[in-house]
């Protein structure tokens, strides 16, 4: 079986976030079930750089008077289609903004473009590969279900992914006359969206079935607090919407062969865990005093609730434990943690930026790590710390729900806690929960039955991946 697998970013080629991870490592956890995945990816700048020797498919033409070509290209074992459109993708900034932040005026019609690729290499139209499934990914390959279901031809099944709600691609009607869409898909089963057009919204009424990242997260879209306006329609699909939690690429994060960390360990010797806390506090400036290393590895947003931590912060710094943050996103809350640093020296400490290295050295050196999301559809840093020893402080919601177990007095008897699980979203209950975390660091038998415990946790994709697969196959033998 063949999919198109359609992502605005894959990892190692591009990554602002989880979606590039699960758009790289799916593919090689599908081949077990022998499926084969190509993935289109945007020709970003930073993308054609990577390709070694790419082969020219075919010349594109895409809505609007756009035009490109669609290249061919290895990476490691992935297999890579690429819209190659220089006047769409070739630019100094991110894949959706420039380097000031502000996102690119024309972002309708790059990813209008990029869908409208999709579907016609769906319809078969690119040399040499037709897919049984079309799989896209959020709302930047979402119109491609749309214009699979208004070309008129007999088209494959297709999947929407969902990773994130909040990210819905909302633009004004004007557009409408350009995406090269007949009259009829402007209504409410296809890309009409209160009054302007919605990418993922036309995805989802046009795709065969809906998928999102974890069980929690699919119930929770279904009600007006966590559907972001969505609800409606995701209830009126919830015959088609499955709960399929992320795994992460378990070669990539091993404490036992990571090359980005200061020494390797394995739960049977996590006492050589030390080496990588005492290079953690270093590169932080932290106090070596054997206190617990809480870090936050994260967007800095509302989402992630850093509003909550900057409340909760001097609190915090006076609790007897230690924050390290790397972090970029928002700039009044990068401005809150940086004073809150200035304070509390030794105690508190930011490193704005998005650094992967250090990320790695973070998990496999703190003690524990906080993740206070509002929402959070899935979350790969709580299955990273878990594979790392890390232990998890999570807000109650989405995957962080379906994924950490919480130190109740009976997990803990039953030798089945590999957390700290927290709701509703304030100041008092995460600092609570820093404080049971606390209490547990200090009887290290405890601890390390819980680092142990997460880290037999099964965060690869093997069991993921037979779902997708699954639902694969169910939908092309209806088809
Ligand atoms: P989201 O996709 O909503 O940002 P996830 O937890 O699903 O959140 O995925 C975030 C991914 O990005 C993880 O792999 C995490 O390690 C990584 N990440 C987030 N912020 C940074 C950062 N500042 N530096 C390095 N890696 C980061």
């Amino acid at each position: 079986m063949k999919v198109l697998s359609v992502a605005s970013e894959a990892y190692p080629l591009i990554k602002t976030g989880g979606l590039a991870d699960v758009v790289g490592a799916l593919p090689p956890a599908l081949a077990q079930h022998g499926i084969e995945t190509r993935i289109l990816v945007p020709g970003y700048r930073q993308v054609l750089a990577r390709l070694k020797r790419p082969k020219k498919l075919m010349a594109v033409e895409g809505p609007a008077g756009t035009h490109g070509t669609l290249l061919e290209a290895r990476l490691g074992d992935l297999k890579l289609l690429v819209h190659d459109a220089p006047e769409l993708f070739d630019r100094d900034g991110g894949p959706y903004s420039d380097a000031q932040g502000n996102d690119y005026t024309d972002n309708w019609l790059r990813f209008a473009a990029f869908s409208k690729l999709a579907a016609d290499i769906a319809l078969g139209h690119a040399p040499g590969f037709v897919p049984d499934v079309l799989h896209v990914h959020d709302w930047q390959a979402a119109l491609a279900p749309a214009y699979l279901r208004y070309s008129g031809m007999a088209a494959p099944p297709s999947v929407v992914t969902i990773h994130n709600l909040a990210f819905q691609g909302r633009f004004d009607a004007a557009i409408f006359p350009r995406l090269g869409l007949p009259p009829e898909a402007w209504s409410v089963e296809g890309v009409e969206y209160f009054g302007g057009v919605g990418f993922l919204k036309a995805g989802m009424q046009a795709a065969s079935a809906i998928t999102t990242v974890s069980p929690t997260y699919a119930q929770e879209i279904r009600t007006a607090e966590f559907g972001m306006g969505l609800e409606g329609l995701v209830n009126s699909r919830a015959g088609d919407l499955h709960g399929i939690v992320n795994g992460i690429d378990t070669e990539v994060w091993n404490p036992q062969t990571d090359p980005l960390i200061a020494r390797h360990y394995s739960s049977r010797a996590l006492s050589a865990r030390a080496a990588n806390r005492t290079r953690v506090e270093e590169r932080f400036s932290l106090d070596h005093d054997g206190s617990p290393l809480i870090c936050i590895i994260s967007r800095l947003t509302w989402q992630k609730g850093i509003d909550i931590v900057c409340e909760a912060v001097d609190a915090l710094a006076g609790m007897g434990v230690k924050l390290a943050v790397l972090g970029a996103g928002d700039k009044a809350l990068e401005g809150a943690l940086l004073s809150a640093a200035a304070r509390h020296r030794g105690r508190v400490s930011i490193v704005i930026g998005y650094d992967e290295p250090l990320s790695h050295l973070l998990q496999a050196g703190s003690d524990a790590i906080l993740v206070p999301s509002r929402f959070e559809p899935c979350g790969l840093t709580q299955l990273i710390a878990l594979r790392y020893g890390c232990v998890p402080v999570v807000t109650r919601t989405g995957g962080l729900a379906d994924t950490v177990i919480d130190a109740n007095a009976a997990a803990v008897a039953a030798g089945v806690a590999t957390g700290f699980v927290f709701s509703p979203l304030t100041a008092g209950a995460l600092l609570s929960a820093i404080a049971r975390m606390r209490d547990a660091h200090g009887k290290p038998e405890t601890w390390r039955a819980m680092q142990r415990q997460g880290m037999k946790s099964d965060v690869s994709w093997s069991a993921s991946a037979a779902r997708y697969a699954e639902l694969f196959r169910s939908l092309s033998s209806r088809a």
